[in-house]
């Protein structure tokens, strides 16, 4: 008996598939890698951001792992912690306004390095 591989398993069933895995497009991992390890002792960048915005600030905490649950979850502390809006990025997140200074208080108080 021949095997048969998930390309044609699946194509009748769900349409387009992934060329390169052969995967449905809906689980198709090519284009989105595992999440990054999350050491423990993080070194970030604040840096504050101000053109291209309509002149708003936001502060940005960059150089952060790629790894959306850890993003998303930072984010929601963050957000909480400044009372303002803010947006994941792949690396960063955003918060809404100059938060430098309480950023980098929540930050070192999780054992982070705080750079900028
Ligand atoms: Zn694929």
């Amino acid at each position: 008996m021949r095997g048969r591989r998930p390309g044609r398993v699946y194509s009748t069933l769900h349409g387009r598939t992934c060329p390169r895995c052969g995967w449905p497009e809906a689980q198709c991992r090519c284009s989105t890698p595992e999440p990054e390890a999350v050491p423990a002792r993080l070194t970030v960048h604040l840096r504050i951001e101000r053109a291209g915005r309509r002149g708003k600030t936001v502060t940005v905490v960059e150089r952060l792992p790629s790894n959306p649950d850890f993003l998303g979850s930072l984010l929601r502390e963050l957000r909480r912690a400044c009372g303002t809006g803010g947006t994941v990025r792949e690396r960063s997140v955003e918060l809404q306004g100059d938060h430098r200074e309480r950023l980098r208080t929540i930050l070192e108080e999780k054992g982070w390095v705080v750079r900028g």
